[in-house]
Order: C-alpha cells, then sequence, then structure tokens
C-alpha cells in the first residue's frame, strides 16, 4: 500500500477517503512533489473542481497542468463562422473533418519515477454485491480495464467494422464495437481508436464508425458549452412541456415489462449487462417520452444509474435528441413505432427471443405484437397476456396521437 511504503521511506502520509483535494494534499505533502499533473474531464462538477484545485495548489507554489486525453478536440475548439458553439451535428462533423487531423495516440509512459505507487487489493474492500448478487451479467459481459478495451477494439476491426454501416442498428447482431464503456472511463482512449480505425481499410463500415466517434465528440461540446445540458431542454420552450409524471408507468419501462417486446428486451439486456443496443435506446427511450409522457430527465436518471457507459454528456445530449428538445433534427412529431421497429431491425427476433424468453416461442410475425397473435398461436406458444406477458401499456396510436397533441399543446402557449 502507497501508505506503508511511505512510511518505510520515512513520510508523513495521512491517507483519508475524502475530497480529491484533500487526498492530492496528502500526496503531495509526503511526496515533497513540487508539481501536479492530470488529464482533463469535462463534466460541469468535474471543471469547477479542478479549478479550484489548480488555484489551491498554485498558490503553494506548486506547478500544475491539465491535458486532453479523452477528446479528439477540445470541446471550445471547434466553433462556427460566427464564433460560437455548434447545435447542429452535421455541421460540426464537417468542421471536425476539416480540422487538423487528432493527433496520433502517445505511448505509455514506461514507469512513474520517485515513488512507486500500489494501491490497494479492490476485492479487499468487498465491493462485489453478493446477497443478492445482481452483477452477475455484467461481470460476464465485459472485461474492465486497457485488456479489456483493446480486445474489444481489434476484434471490432478484424470482424465487424466492415459491416458496421448497416450492422449496426441490428440489435441481435453483436456489430457495434462496445467501446462506451472503455472510452467513458479511459481504458482507452478515442485518439487511438480514431487512428486504428483510419488505418484499417477505408469503406463504409468504418467511415461511419467514425462518424460516431464524432458524435460523442459533439455530445462534449454541448455539455461544455451548455452546462445545463443534463437538466435544462436546449430548445427552452421544451421546459414548458406537459409531462404527465406517473411512477407506475415509469416502473413498468425499468423492468421491462411494457408489452413492447423490442422495448422490454432493451431494458432487461440495461439491467442485466448495464448496456442496452443503441437502436433499441432509442426505441426505449422514445416510448418512455412520447407515448407515456414521462420526462425525458426521468429515463435519463435511470439510464445514468443503470448503463456501465453512463456518461452525463452521451446520455444527456441523446435524451434531448430522443425527446426532441435539442437543437439536432430529430423533431418531437416524429414517433417511433415499436412494432415497427421491432419487426425492422429485429426481423428474425434474435433479441427479443434473448431477453423476453417467455415470448421466444413466437413465429417471428406475430413476436414483435403478441397481442394481435390469433389465440391458438398464442396457446401453442405458451403466451398467456396479462400473465407472464403483459398487455401493450399503451395502444400505439393512442399514445402517438396524445404525445402529438402535448405538442400542439406547448406550440400553442
Ligand atoms: P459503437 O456503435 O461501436 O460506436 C463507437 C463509439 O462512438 C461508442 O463507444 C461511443 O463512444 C460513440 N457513440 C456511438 N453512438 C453515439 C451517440 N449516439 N452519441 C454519442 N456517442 C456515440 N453513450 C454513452 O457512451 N453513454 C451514455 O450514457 C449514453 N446514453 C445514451 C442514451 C440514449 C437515450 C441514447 C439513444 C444513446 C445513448 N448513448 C450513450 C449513445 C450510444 O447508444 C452508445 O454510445 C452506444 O450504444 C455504445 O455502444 P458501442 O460502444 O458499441 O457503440
Amino acid at each position: 500500500m502507497l501508505r506503508d511504503q511511505l512510511a518505510r521511506r520515512g513520510a508523513r502520509l495521512v491517507l483519508k477517503r475524502g475530497p480529491a483535494a484533500e487526498v492530492l494534499e496528502s500526496v503531495i505533502a509526503a511526496t515533497s512533489a513540487d508539481a501536479v499533473y492530470w488529464n482533463r474531464t469535462y463534466e460541469p462538477f468535474a471543471i469547477r473542481r479542478d479549478a479550484a484545485i489548480k488555484q489551491r495548489l498554485k498558490a503553494r507554489g506548486v506547478a500544475v497542468d491539465s491535458f486532453n486525453a479523452s477528446l479528439l478536440f477540445e470541446p471550445w475548439e471547434l466553433k462556427t463562422q460566427s464564433d460560437t458553439p455548434f447545435k447542429v451535428f452535421t455541421p460540426f462533423y464537417k468542421a471536425a473533418l476539416a480540422a487538423p487531423a487528432p493527433r496520433k495516440p502517445l505511448p505509455a509512459p514506461g514507469a512513474l519515477n520517485g515513488i512507486a505507487v500500489r494501491g490497494d487489493d479492490l476485492d479487499s474492500w468487498n465491493l462485489r454485491p453478493t446477497a443478492p448478487d445482481w452483477a452477475g451479467g455484467m461481470r460476464a459481459a465485459w472485461t474492465p480495464g486497457e485488456a479489456g478495451a483493446d480486445a474489444r477494439l481489434t476484434d471490432f476491426l478484424a470482424h465487424n467494422a466492415t459491416g458496421y454501416a448497416k450492422g449496426r442498428d441490428i440489435p441481435g447482431q453483436a456489430f457495434t464495437s462496445r467501446l462506451s464503456p472503455h472510452l467513458h472511463f479511459g481504458d482507452i482512449g478515442p485518439h487511438r481508436v480514431w487512428h486504428a480505425a483510419a488505418a484499417a481499410e477505408p469503406n463504409a463500415g468504418t467511415i461511419s464508425f467514425m462518424r460516431e466517434l464524432i458524435w460523442r465528440e459533439f455530445a462534449h461540446h454541448l455539455l461544455y458549452n451548455f452546462p445545463d445540458l443534463p437538466e435544462t431542454p436546449l430548445r427552452r420552450e421544451f421546459a414548458a412541456f406537459p409531462w404527465q409524471e406517473d411512477s407506475t408507468l415509469v416502473r413498468a419501462w425499468q423492468r421491462g415489462r411494457t408489452g413492447y417486446p423490442i422495448v422490454d428486451a432493451g431494458m432487461r439486456e440495461l439491467w442485466t449487462t448495464g448496456w442496452m443496443h443503441n437502436r433499441v435506446r432509442m426505441i426505449a427511450a422514445s416510448l418512455l417520452v412520447k407515448h407515456l409522457l414521462q420526462p425525458w430527465q426521468t429515463g435519463a436518471a435511470w439510464f445514468w444509474d443503470t448503463l456501465v457507459d453512463a456518461d452525463l454528456a452521451n446520455n444527456s445530449a441523446s435524451w434531448q435528441w430522443v425527446a426532441g428538445c435539442g437543437t439536432d433534427a430529430a423533431p418531437y412529431f416524429r414517433v417511433f413505432n415499436p412494432v415497427l421497429q421491432g419487426l425492422k431491425f429485429d426481423g428474425d427476433g434474435a433479441y427479443v427471443r434473448r431477453w423476453v424468453p417467455e415470448l421466444a416461442r413466437l413465429p417471428d410475425e406475430w413476436l414483435h405484437k403478441p397481442w394481435e397473435a390469433p389465440m391458438d398461436v398464442l396457446a401453442t406458444a405458451g403466451v398467456k397476456l396479462g400473465a407472464r406477458y403483459p398487455w401493450p401499456i399503451v395502444e400505439h396510436k393512442a399514445g402517438r396521437d396524445r404525445a402529438l397533441k402535448a405538442f400542439e399543446q406547448l406550440r400553442a402557449a
């Protein structure tokens, strides 16, 4: 442990779990450090925290500097021609492509000079849940850390990058990279991912993948320039949207019991693995904010609590995009039909059958709309609606009409 090592070296260090600044002060005192360097993070609270630490250390004569490792572009770097932040993705994307290419990834330092730092054995903290062990599905799905991230990137480039442009919308096939938690936690940097993709054979797949990396940049650009993004709609008029808050509806959505198989599959994938396919995130989020008229912030909060890639910038920007209150071209009145989405993107039912096993024996034709299946088909498949699997929480057309009416109400106000 760092404390024991420093004690052996005659240094005094009282390491407490506490605010970052205090822990940092203890380490500086114990190691007689005269400079502190770190990589920047860009959430509003992190910017405030780091600015305060910088000021405090500088006042004590400690040199400080911070660097960019987690974004391809600093969030203040790309600007519109009128020198304002971008609010729309396509011009941001064009500006990113026109800007000097992101730097090449830097090699890891060989060793930390000075002191050898060792941490606690994490297992000794007993953080893992045991009774109940709700994290088993996450352990099976993820290998946190650099090795896990490297393996994902290598595998993606070798097997899925070429087919990514089309395959990325099919939740039943593992076409996407699943790098999101690794990028969020810094197990891998976007520079490495970007240049590895750029070095691969150029085709629609790699281009489309690199475009998604720019969506990540765009979300961070928005959060930096509009720090109230997590709570406040970018289109301010949406603050008066007539939501109809209802905890029973929210609970059914969270538990994957809305009666819409593609949505329920997604919500259960999320609960089990901590991740949900992007196409299904869009469908599930849309059902919550449009058919069920629940505030997007409620959905964002659940994703924040359950996603292993929970990321303030990506999550907030994506929820605003789905809710139609961001500034990008996803108008509120475009309401996903969860049945058609299911048929289009999970036509063979692989995804729904995996996550909603109680419907697994239904033929493809009825899998995404079991309530329309003939009684004998339901009986043969062992599906009893209203018992093991619910009726739809709201009828699609009724939910859509109600959402559009609420939108009209907002426009008239
Ligand atoms: P790939 O398709 O392999 O894409 C590569 C990388 O590009 C991703 O790892 C991610 O870093 C980035 N990326 C891809 N799509 C987007 C996007 N739409 N916006 C921003 N970056 C993107 N992503 C998160 O990382 N954290 C979140 O908290 C999050 N919340 C979301 C909430 C909603 C309602 C929606 C619709 C999307 C959300 N996303 C979020 C974006 C997207 O769903 C995930 O980044 C993607 O599914 C991660 O899987 P992947 O790594 O296989 O992606």
